[in-house]
């Protein structure tokens, strides 16, 4: 078994849910289509997990999108991720490199984009944080729901992830006895969790297997596990809508300069091409406006 993938699971008295994935593959996509230092590397890879994370556990039928401002002018990273799994990332290097959030101004923004149009959105400061705690946080202040964020990303020599796995595990609301469950569940998670890269390589990011080590001596139940895979929403009609969000005079200046239009993907890398045909088409569609 390889391929990426999330997992759901609760204790069947109800008082935990936790979700796990492993998104080795995906995230080394993006890491070869995104190409940072390690440490980019490492806060691109734990947000990608993170989105993954948050989409499974808050709003599994949407499209959710996580932007992290690095501290100062360090540049962004984003991660978007959709219901049928398909998941990208991007990083966009700052004035000040390379990425970090030690220092002020960090932000993290989480998004889920509701049906018909709509966005729910939180916001939170993240400077000074690691990726999971910034996490951590806003499920804290954002959704008032406790929560425990794991990120195990061991990177190599050549700056591809051996394993990327990340844990989630939320108390749920209206639990008897909830501050006691809690705190041997922390003390557990912090004793035998404490270093995660090390159960990363232990499980080979097994989503199950993380799960049973977390519920270990509870009773709980699998619910449910979807695919996760590295996709990109970029195509020939969007490249040629963003040419028709261009001004007409842009757009004749193009033309103007008799080449073909070459852009790439800032997200997955591929290539377009527009041809002098579709450009002067794209140019009609505009009229006179
Ligand atoms: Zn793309």
């Amino acid at each position: 078994m390889s391929q990426d993938q999330i997992v759901r699971a609760m204790t069947n008295d109800g008082a935990f849910r936790c979700m796990a994935v492993r998104g080795t593959e995906t995230i080394n996509r993006i890491f070869a289509a995104q190409a940072g230092d390690p440490e980019t590397h490492r806060a691109l890879g734990g947000l990608v997990l993170g989105a993954l994370l948050y989409r499974e556990t808050m709003a599994p039928d949407l499209r959710v999108q996580c932007i992290i401002r690095g501290a100062g002018r360090t540049g962004s990273i984003v991660a978007d991720s959709h219901p049928s799994g398909m998941t990208r990332g991007l990083y966009q290097r700052g004035k000040d490199g390379p990425f970090t959030l030690q220092g002020e101004g960090a932000i993290l923004q989480m998004t889920r984009n509701l049906p018909r149009g709509n966005q729910h959105q939180g916001l939170i400061d993240a400077s000074n944080a690691t990726i999971d705690r910034a996490l951590m946080s806003y499920f804290e202040q954002s959704e008032q729901i406790t929560t425990m964020i794991g990120v195990g990303l061991p990177i190599s020599d050549n700056q591809q992830a051996a394993v990327a796995t990340a844990y989630l595990v939320q108390l749920l609301p209206e639990v008897k006895d909830a501050r006691d469950r809690l705190a041997v569940l922390t003390e557990r998670l912090a004793h035998d969790f404490a270093d995660m890269d090390a159960i990363a390589r232990q499980t080979d990011g097994d989503p199950k297997a993380i799960i049973e080590e977390i519920f270990y001596g509870m009773d709980f139940t699998f619910l449910s596990e979807s695919p996760v895979f590295f996709g990109c929403t970029c195509s020939e009609e969007r490249i040629q809508a963003s040419l028709l969000s261009l001004h007409r005079s842009e757009l004749m200046s193009l033309i103007d300069e008799g080449e073909p239009v070459e852009m790439s993907c800032d997200y997955c890398g591929a290539e377009y091409r527009v041809e002098m045909p579709q450009l002067r088409s794209l140019l009609m569609k505009k009229g006179d406006a």
